[in-house]
């Protein structure tokens, strides 16, 4: 049986006991931090709160369609501190475990991609070889030519030895059909994330679980995903940032992805918030994914530690 979550809102000497146990805070962003483009309000308070009491603030997003880089333009429009270094990306995770982790046959190098520019960019920026993506030749109609020259392998890149998948805004048949013909030749089939809906507008939408639907039923097995609640990603961020787990709490929304990420992880503690996709109501079912330790209505109700 697990323990009841602690409630924390409002009760300043509970903050303050939570807050002191832990070094290092990985935060999800969407849900947590802001909706969108629309930050939640007392953000950058927080955030400049637990800094200045000396934490480590590091931000785990699956979004895979922006790069650190860019992810780090919208932390500064957004007034909330941090750096390109304290950012982790599910398409970072994926290319730091492509290019340090998996051992690649000789000549069997190159990514297939099935995703937006974020993903290219951090395989860029671990000199991770890709074709696919975002290459417009690609964004078309399926023509007979297309079935014979995947079927006889002579549109296919014979160095491709991964394919990996994350949102794509631009899914269609001639992609996914790519991606087949990858992993029936060999590639091994890994993902940024699996989310099956993208929250937006107060609304939800596809994920990136789903966008890959088509090619996880014509391959018949998932693919590995390196997006929180792989512990995959957990370990590539631990090795960073040289992280006691037990003094490190997962803040997020999502039990299917944060709160799993921290309890597989055996992280010191895991806090749920009331602003993103799950509600308490969740974690209070008996067939509960994953249960908090702690949860509060809003990240900004840590700012009581303040006084
Ligand atoms: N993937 C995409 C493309 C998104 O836009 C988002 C949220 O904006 C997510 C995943 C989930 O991100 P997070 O892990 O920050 O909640
Ligand atoms: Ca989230």
């Amino acid at each position: 049986m697990t323990a009841k979550p602690q409630y924390l809102t409002g009760d300043i000497a509970a903050i303050n006991e939570f807050i002191d146990q832990f070094d290092v805070f990985l935060l999800d962003c969407d849900g947590v931090l802001w909706s969108g483009d629309h930050v939640f309000e007392g953000i950058p308070e927080t955030i400049k709160l637990l800094q200045s009491k000396g934490k480590r603030t590091v931000f785990v997003t699956n979004n895979s369609t922006k790069s650190r880089e860019e992810y780090l333009k919208k932390f500064t429009k957004l007034n909330i501190p941090s750096t390109v270094e304290d950012i982790f990306g599910s398409a970072y995770s994926a290319s730091i475990y492509i290019s340090r982790i998996l051992q690649l046959p000789p000549g069997k190098s190159k990514v297939f991609v099935i995703g937006e520019i974020g993903i290219e960019k951090e395989l860029d920026s671990e000199n991770v070889p890709h074709i696919g993506g975002t290459d417009p030749e690609l964004r078309r109609d399926i023509t007979p030519a297309d079935f014979e020259g995947l079927a006889n392998g002579s549109l296919l890149d014979p160095e491709v030895g991964v394919v990996l998948a994350g949102l794509d805004f631009h899914f269609n048949y001639l992609k996914m059909a790519h991606g087949f013909h990858y992993l029936k030749r060999g590639a091994k089939f890994l993902a940024t994330n699996i989310d099956s809906t993208l929250p937006m507008h107060h609304d939800f939408f596809l994920g990136a679980g789903s966008s890959m639907a088509p090619l996880v039923t014509a391959w018949g097995q998932p693919p590995l995903a390196l997006g929180k609640p792989s512990q995959a990603m957990l370990d590539a961020v631990e090795g960073k940032f040289q992280l006691d787990r037990s003094r490190t709490c997962m803040i997020g929304d999502r039990l299917n992805t944060d709160i799993k990420f921290g309890v597989d992880g055996k992280l010191g503690g895991t806090l749920h918030v009331q602003t993103g996709v799950d509600k308490k109501e969740a974690w209070e079912k008996e067939d509960a994914i994953a249960v908090p330790r702690f949860y509060v209505e809003k990240l900004s109700d840590l700012l009581l530690a303040k006084e």
